[in-house]
């Protein structure tokens, strides 16, 4: 066991029913108990920290608490010996940055059963440029092809193009070959999508709500990462026997349908969860993204910032105005 190391934290407190984040010092002492210390090097941001740093009771019900859902560095303590001290690891999901300190503070002591071995060829900053982010988009990508999704069968949609999750999604099906595309709210990131490989970019409109049931099917599959209206319109346009993989909320956690498209085009709705998934099963995707899926394009395009500016960084994510990847940098 090393002895207590002092440490930098941005911390979020509750003041009269207001959530307010800053820099503080804390110790190791103050972390929760756990198997492995990490000193964490990078961290990657999500709408969830957003939400955790706002107070979202769903996401963090205790405070003060650091955010973070998302850590990469070194192994500094390992009570089982497995990932060993010195090692480099990731961390994404099950509890961190939720009920657990993340990835917002310069160390986390976690459960080994939550530390991924660092992808060959991956430094933190890399694994994080992904992060849950990347993950989830690498997740809903994978299951379109599980359910036989392919180039030739036309057109796959992506709503919140522009966001962590989007944009990953965006490029990583651009370079499988499929046509791709873009729904996004930002007339002013169309060139940027475009250059991340989609071939047509429109406007939230494409999803606007419709009291028909069913319109004409004009995409093959989709990746929805916005949930709500949005997801019901894009499930009413996929044409017959195709899949839309649905992983997030932000247009809101309501999904008011019919069973028509599903049982008039098969269709098939798949739930993407990149948080309580097995180890070897984030490990998979991890090892795809730093290999065949390696989206160099996200990469050389992420934003990287200090602590002094995450209060901004994750506004932004809760008025829909976060575009790409977000990298923290604890250097
Ligand atoms: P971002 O904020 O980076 O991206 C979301 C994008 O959605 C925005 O950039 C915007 O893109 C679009 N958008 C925002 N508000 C609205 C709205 N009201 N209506 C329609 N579109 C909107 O978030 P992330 O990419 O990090 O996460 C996306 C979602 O996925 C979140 O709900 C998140 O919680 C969820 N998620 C789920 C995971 C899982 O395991 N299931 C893991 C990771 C994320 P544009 O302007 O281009 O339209």
């Amino acid at each position: 066991m090393t002895s207590e190391i002092q440490f930098k934290a941005w911390r979020v407190e509750e003041q009269d029913g207001d959530y307010k984040g800053a820099e503080q010092t804390l110790g190791t002492t103050d972390l929760p108990a756990g198997e492995v210390l990490i000193k964490v090097s990078h961290s990657s941001l999500n709408y969830k920290d957003a939400l955790s740093a706002s107070g979202n009771k769903g996401v963090t019900r205790s405070f003060p608490h650091t955010p973070g859902i998302d850590a990469a560095g070194e192994v500094v303590e390992s009570a089982t010996g497995t990932p060993e001290v010195g090692s480099p690891v990731v961390v994404t999901g099950y509890d961190l940055g939720m009920g657990t300190d993340g990835g917002f503070g310069e160390y986390i002591r976690v459960p080994a059963a939550w530390c991924v071995p660092m992808p060959a060829g991956w430094e933190a900053k890399t694994a994080m440029i992904y992060g849950t982010a990347g993950l989830t988009a690498g997740l809903c990508v994978q299951k379109l092809l599980t359910m036989g999704a392919k180039p030739e069968q036309g057109k796959v949609a992506v709503s919140g193009a522009s966001g962590a999750v989007g944009s990953v999604a965006v490029e990583l099906l651009a370079k499988l070959g499929f046509d791709v595309v873009a729904i996004s709210g930002k007339a002013d990131h169309a060139e940027g999508l475009k250059e991340l490989g989609a071939t047509e970019v429109v406007g939230r409109d494409a999803l606007a709500e419709d009291k028909k049931p069913m319109l004409k099917p004009v995409f093959a599959n989709g990746v929805d990462t916005v949930g709500g209206s949005p997801l019901a319109e894009l499930l009413k346009q996929i044409k017959p026997g195709g899949s839309v993989s649905c992983c997030g909320l932000v247009a809101g956690p309501q999904l008011q349908t019919t069973v028509l498209p599903f049982i008039l085009r098969g269709v098939n709705l798949l739930g993407v969860d990149s948080v309580e998934i097995s180890l070897p099963e984030k490990e998979a995707v991890w090892i795809k993204l730093a290999g065949d899926w390696k989206c160099p394009k996200a990469e050389a395009s992420a934003k990287r910032i200090g602590r002094a500016d995450l209060d901004g960084a994750l506004k932004a994510f809760l008025k829909g105005e976060s575009a790409g990847k977000i990298v923290l940098d604890h250097a």
